[in-house]
């Protein structure tokens, strides 16, 4: 079935996509229907406020990402910058600018996903907006949220000594990518094309359905640890960990031999011929938390189950990756390993 956006034309599009919504949470006051919806949080939060522009052909690629998906995972990856400033997400706005290629039943598929996402995170979908595009599809995601003014947590914090935490595996998304990407090569002008996705779910489930770390939040709360520092794991740790230690002015050792990797993401780098670690420290799209905590915090970590794979040092000493054998390996910017390893593949041909 396919309708045309035309024959509802933008308000009976905005009425469809935000049908039956109601507000879970006290600080949403007012939601989609007037000028501006309307907030109203008490005065010992700040509030948090992050967004994200997403483009069709640059950030995602419909080929192979379901729409629902889209919708899912642009509002989860918002909420994952909340929860990295050890908040709690509340409102999400979406604007949303989008072709005649689509249909109301498209667009309705990726409000499924946004709105199933807002209600698995506890958070009020409050507004947006609509217009139509020329080329493809562009969302805007807007999410807001609220920490108490002690239990903030920047990327500026960590102290010499501090832990450095990760929480789940790595590199995982990154190699769902590369399935997808394959795939999607292989099929190329098929008519009818049946990827071969069994006994891959784990790594499509970490790219296509990621998760955000409100179980951590939560259970730092309950435990009443504040990281030092703190920054979602966005685009590969190798570039989060040097966000942390530049803006706080530290250096870091992170040892290779306990990055958490899955056992699926290790197969898969396997049989693609590339290196697991590469994945985790360079591949994109994780979300997991990596934080710091003084090092007298350190029985309490292990307690929650959470990897402990560095430490942090004086600014002077840099920020450097440790082999299993007592190497250091600068980090310098992300895909050093790559290329490190194209150089060495070079030097021995
Ligand atoms: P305005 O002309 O002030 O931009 P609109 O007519 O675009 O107002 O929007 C009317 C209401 O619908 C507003 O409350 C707005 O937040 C909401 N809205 C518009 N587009 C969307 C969307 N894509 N998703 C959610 N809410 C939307
Ligand atoms: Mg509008």
């Amino acid at each position: 079935m396919r309708t045309e956006i035309a024959t509802l034309g933008e308000f009976g599009l905005i009425d469809r996509l935000t049908e039956g919504i109601k507000l879970e949470n006290e600080s949403s006051k007012y939601g989609v229907g007037d000028d501006a919806a309307v907030l109203s949080y008490p005065s010992e939060k700040q509030v948090l406020v992050t967004t994200d522009l997403l483009m069709e052909g640059v950030h995602f690629d419909l080929t192979y990402v379901p729409l629902k998906h889209l919708g899912y995972k642009a509002a989860v990856v918002n909420f994952s910058d909340i929860y990295a400033m050890n908040g709690t997400p509340r409102q999400l706005t979406l604007g949303v600018g989008v072709s005649s290629r689509f249909s109301v039943e498209m667009i309705e598929q990726l409000y499924e996903g946004v709105r199933f996402a807002c209600k698995e995170y506890e958070v009020d979908l409050v507004g947006g907006d609509t217009s139509a595009s020329i080329n493809g599809l562009t969302l805007a995601v807007t999410a807001i949220g609220e920490v108490a003014k002690d239990k903030i947590v920047y990327r500026n914090g960590t102290q010499v000594n501090d832990l450095i935490c990760v929480t789940g595996a790595l590199g995982g998304a990154y190699m769902g990518l590369h399935l997808l990407e394959r795939e999607k090569r292989a099929l190329a002008g098929h008519p009818n094309p049946h990827p071969k996705f069994e006994g891959y779910e784990y790594i499509l489930g970490r790219q296509l359905r990621p998760s955000a770390r409100l179980d951590i939040i939560q259970e730092l709360a309950k435990s009443d640890l504040v990281p030092t520092s703190m920054i979602d794991i966005t685009d590969g740790l190798a570039s989060e960990i040097l966000h942390l230690c530049k803006d706080s002015n530290k250096g870091a050792r992170v040892y290779l031999n306990r990055l958490p990797i899955a056992q699926e993401t290790n197969r898969m780098a396997e049989e693609l011929h590339a290196d697991p670690v590469v994945a985790a420290l360079n591949g994109g799209d994780d979300f997991e938390l990596l934080f710091t905590v003084p090092l007298a915090k350190q029985e309490e970590i292990f307690a929650l189950g959470i990897d402990v794979i560095g430490h942090i040092t004086a600014p002077d000493t840099g920020v450097a990756l440790v082999t299993p054998d007592d190497q250091l390996i600068p980090v310098q910017a992300p895909g050093w390993v790559a290329e490190k390893q194209e150089s060495e593949a070079n030097n021995e041909g």
